[in-house]
This record gives C-alpha cells, sequence and structure tokens, in this order.
C-alpha cells in the first residue's frame, strides 16, 4: 500500500485522479472507499478529466446504479451501491461490465459480495472539512478480494 497523500481541496482530490487516470488500462477496477462525503464522487470526475471524458458529467449515481461515460481514451463505468444491499449487487454484472473495455469505478465497495478481478483500491479518509487523505492501492496482481 502505498503511503497515503493529502489533498487540501476538491481540485487538489481532482488532481490526484487525473494523474491515476493516466495510468489505468481497459480492465482495471477502481473501488472507492471513504464515509459519506469523503470524495468518492469528486474522485471520479477526476478520473473523468484525466480519460478525457467530460467530468460535469459525472454526478452520483443514485438511483441509475450504473453510468457509462464514452468519448475519452477508455468508457469510464461508475456504478454506486450506496442504497443496495450486498445480495443486489449481484444482478447487476459489474464484473462483466466494467472490465472489456474500460474503467469500473465502484463507490460503496463493502455492498459487493464477490471478489472483483483486476480491482484496486483507493480509500478516501477525511482528515478535516477540506483535507482528505487518499490512499491508492497497489495494481492487484489477480483478485482483490472486499472481505
Ligand atoms: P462522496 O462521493 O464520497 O460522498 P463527494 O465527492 O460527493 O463525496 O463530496 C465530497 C465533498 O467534500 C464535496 O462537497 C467537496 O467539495 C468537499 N471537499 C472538501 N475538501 C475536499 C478534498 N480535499 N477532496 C475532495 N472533496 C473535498
Ligand atoms: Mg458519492
Amino acid at each position: 500500500m502505498v503511503a497515503g497523500q493529502v489533498t487540501n481541496s476538491e481540485e487538489e482530490t481532482r488532481a490526484v485522479a487525473r494523474h491515476l487516470a493516466a495510468t489505468l488500462k481497459a480492465g482495471d477496477v477502481l473501488l472507492l472507499a471513504g464515509d459519506l462525503g469523503a470524495g468518492k464522487t469528486t474522485f471520479v470526475k477526476g478520473l473523468a478529466a484525466g480519460l478525457g471524458v467530460n467530468p460535469d458529467d459525472v454526478s452520483s449515481p443514485t438511483f441509475t446504479l450504473l453510468h457509462e461515460y464514452r468519448g475519452g481514451r477508455l468508457t469510464l463505468y461508475h456504478a454506486d451501491l450506496y442504497r443496495l444491499d450486498t445480495a443486489a449487487t449481484d444482478d447487476l454484472g459489474l464484473e462483466e461490465t466494467g472490465v472489456r473495455d474500460g474503467v469500473l469505478a465502484i463507490e460503496w465497495p463493502d455492498r459487493l459480495t464477490h471478489d472483483m478481478a483486476g480491482a484496486r483500491l483507493v480509500r478516501i479518509e477525511l482528515v478535516d472539512e477540506d483535507r482528505r487523505r487518499i490512499t491508492v492501492g497497489p495494481p492487484a496482481g489477480g483478485v482483490y478480494s472486499i472481505r
């Protein structure tokens, strides 16, 4: 696990994600862990910018469980499992979705019931009102277990 870096603003968090996006390849899965308001959706906006997708298109997919943004270097898939209980995530088909042609970012990955191949953990912790500690895990060699 790489030591966490502290960001001082939403823009800095987006920049961290933008830089990470440049290193991503098709099939990568990012598990975004952190409390409500930590900055998970903000991080996804940064990923969008880094992939060449309009970050303003990215919103919290509260009712649509899985959003898909095309037109960038890689398709960005964005799932928010907050409202789901664990059983329902089986129906989403997340493994089949993101992994082929794009990058899949998942908020509230603790709701997942199965392991995600190629997944990488991004932990965002609240330090204070404008500060967050972001820890990006190493690229998973195999399957990352969330349990
Ligand atoms: P989540 O998706 O984790 O619930 P959001 O990204 O929707 O969180 O919201 C994060 C909120 O925290 C935004 O209002 C953002 O402006 C604010 N914020 C303040 N400081 C930071 C920071 N350093 N990084 C990210 N967001 C921050
Ligand atoms: Mg969110």
